[in-house]
């Protein structure tokens, strides 16, 4: 029991950090190391199987010139999400090692057959939502062996972590973040704190993330359930590349480094931020033509008429209505739909006990 939480220590850097004070260590992912004050660039091969092709998945890591936390930031979980691919490259360049305290590790692309080949949701070769795969397998298909990678060289491996996201190329997304609820205090505690410090002002309460380790789905979701304070932002949508959803991410991890004291100066907190409960994806009832008669950002009534779906020909086969009165958080802004697939996302106002207790 004791060599087990001795060598979780020495995997999340804490004893490095504990036991060393004042000197700063080497930091190694996939062969390649990062010495104090120095950013360094690798990949991790995800290796074939049998006839399954493999890939790379891109890294940096920034390691600071003075001891501090490990913070992971993860990017191209879906391949069409752009801003969090290019915030991490300005990131990377702005960040000075030298200054930093701690080391921030950077996945530029996770999911990389998904990133080259333009695919929404699901990682070509699999058919499968990288997203929903986690811990992941060594011996399974093309997004289970990157999960298991992801989850083995860099989840295992750091004390906080952001995976970032927008709307994937189909949809359109006003910002928010994901706080995990269901988790010990002191996560929850650790995540509100990251998220207020991130600085986007819709959060979601979010209670609904499996608690199995063995099978977290999620990749924020793999850290939580190993006990590291994670969330997933969402900024941007469209498949565009558009400065203010590069900014907005750039603008957070400057308040969690500020927050982390992995850096003297950035952001405040953001000091009121607007919770949201009950949500849900709305999903098609039908294959069809999609349009969307409503916005992302846009508040509307129990019932409403937010889409409708039509056949190929164009008679209506669906009208879309919301399930509760709340705010649209995105919608699907292009035409082609599949039955069981997302029309758009509706969350509401948290109520007071929706909270987690203190
Ligand atoms: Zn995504």
């Amino acid at each position: 029991m004791r060599a087990r939480m001795l060598s979780t220590l020495l995997a999340t850097g804490m004893l490095i950090v504990a036991g060393r004070a004042g000197a700063q260590s080497a930091f190694t992912v996939a062969g390649v190391t990062a010495q104090p004050g120095t950013t360094v660039y690798g990949e991790v091969q995800v290796p074939a199987r049998g006839t399954d092709a493999g890939t790379i998945i891109p890294f940096s890591i920034v390691n600071g010139a003075k001891p501090g936390p490990v913070l992971t930031l993860v990017a191209g979980t879906h391949g069409a999400e752009y801003p969090p691919i290019l915030a991490l490259q300005r990131l990377r360049a702005s960040i000075d090692p030298t200054q930093l305290s701690g080391t921030i590790v950077m996945v530029h692309v996770a999911n990389m057959p998904a990133f080259l080949g333009r695919a929404i949701y699901y990682t070509p070769g699999d058919h499968k939502n990288l997203n929903r795969v986690f811990p992941g397998k060594a011996d399974g298909t093309i997004s289970e062996r990157i999960a298991d990678l992801i989850t083995r060289e860099f989840i295992d491996r750091t004390q906080y972590l952001i995976d970032l996201h927008c709307g994937d190329a189909n949809e359109s997304l006003r910002p928010y973040l994901y706080w995990t609820i269901n988790a010990s205090p002191a996560v929850v505690e650790s995540v509100r704190q990251l998220a207020l410090a991130f600085g986007m002002d819709h959060i979601i309460l979010d209670n609904a993330r499996p608690t199995d380790p063995a099978a977290s789905v999620y990749l924020e979701n793999t850290a939580i359930t190993r006990g590291k304070p994670a969330m997933t932002i969402e900024s941007g949508g469209m498949g565009q590349s558009d400065e203010e959803s590069i900014a907005r991410i750039e603008r957070g991890v400057a308040g969690v480094l500020k927050h982390l004291k992995m850096r003297a100066t950035g952001p405040d907190p953001l000091q009121h931020a607007v919770y949201l409960g009950r949500n849900l994806v709305i999903n098609s009832q039908h294959t069809g033509i999609f349009y969307a008669l409503v916005e992302r950002g846009h508040t509307v009534a129990e019932g409403a008429l937010i889409g409708r779906i039509t056949d190929f020909q164009g008679k209506t086969i669906e009208e879309v209505r919301a399930p509760f009165a709340g705010e649209i958080l995105y919608m699907v802004g292009t035409p082609p739909t599949t039955k069981g697939e997302p029309l758009g996302f509706i969350a509401t106002l948290a109520t007071t006990a929706e909270f987690p207790k203190k």
